[in-house]
């Protein structure tokens, strides 16, 4: 029960790889808040995790939108009173080659992938000064280290996110925040279920550990980092791959 009194926000976790780590955190003890697009659905999966005797709350939130992030920041803070530990996982893909790119595919992925990210940390944060302690991890991805055929927006997005976590890992740094991403090579999910078949199967023969990764992969390494044994590590990106990148 190592996050036992702790509230934990996470973006965009409804489903995926969200929903595994707010459900890791809640059978950590922590109080999980479920923030997602569908506001029903957060209320729904926030239901079904205390059926199951955890604690949780759902909110909806979009966010792309800086202002309906400040409302619901403040109304979970009215009601729980601290976030503790934030994870910023919301994300979507539009790939397609950049010739075949259109600007709005480009627009929605760096607003829900790279803006999303500022809006939540830069309203979060706010709390976490006033408590002066906090932990922020931000899903990256491996494609934002080394960019994909089809994917400049998604890259673009991603390598951001990791640039932004350095700067406010350095900004933060005296308040006691620290401030990390974790890039997932490929995780199943329904983003990489669409990847064509025999795309899927020419990725798998790259990766050294033989087998595509799961959401408890990812999960397992944003509890490291929110832990008290990673308060030493911040700017990092640590990356969960099953070796694709080395
Ligand atoms: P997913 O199953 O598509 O889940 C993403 C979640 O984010 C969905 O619940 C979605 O809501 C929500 N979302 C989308 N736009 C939002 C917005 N504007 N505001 C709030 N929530 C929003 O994706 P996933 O595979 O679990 O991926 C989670 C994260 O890991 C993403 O950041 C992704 O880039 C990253 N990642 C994934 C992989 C992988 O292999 N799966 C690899 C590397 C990195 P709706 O359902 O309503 O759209």
């Amino acid at each position: 029960m190592q996050f036992k009194d702790k509230v934990v926000l996470v973006t965009g976790s409804a489903r995926g790889i969200g929903l595994n780590i707010a459900q890791a955190f809640a059978q950590q003890g922590a109080l999980v808040i479920i923030m997602d697009l569908n506001g029903q659905q957060t209320q729904e999966v926030a239901a079904q995790l205390k059926t199951e005797g955890y604690l949780a709350d759902g909110f909806g939130c979009d966010v792309t939108n800086l202002s309906n992030v400040q409302e619901t920041v403040n109304k979970i803070l009215d009601i729980h009173k601290h976030i503790d530990i934030l994870v910023n996982n919301a994300g979507i893909t539009r790939d397609n080659l950049l010739l075949r790119l259109e600007e709005n595919d480009w627009d929605d992925v760096i607003k829900v992938n790279l803006k999303g990210t500022f809006n939540v940390t830069k309203v979060v944060t706010k709390a976490m000064l006033k408590a002066r302690k906090g932990k922020i991890i931000s899903i990256a991805s491996v494609i934002g280290m080394t960019g994909n055929i089809g994917q400049a927006n998604y890259a673009a997005s991603k390598a951001g996110v990791i640039a932004f976590s350095k700067s406010v890992a350095k900004e933060f740094a005296c308040r006691n925040i620290t401030v990390n991403c974790v890039a997932p090579g490929y995780i199943r999910t329904s983003m990489t279920a669409k990847i064509p078949e025999e795309v899927q199967k020419k990725v798998l023969e790259r990766i050294p550990l033989s087998r595509f990764g799961e959401v408890a992969d990812v999960a397992g390494v944003c509890l490291f980092l929110a832990s008290t044994a990673a308060d030493y590590i911040t700017g990092q990106t640590i990356v969960v791959d099953g070796g694709l990148t080395v």
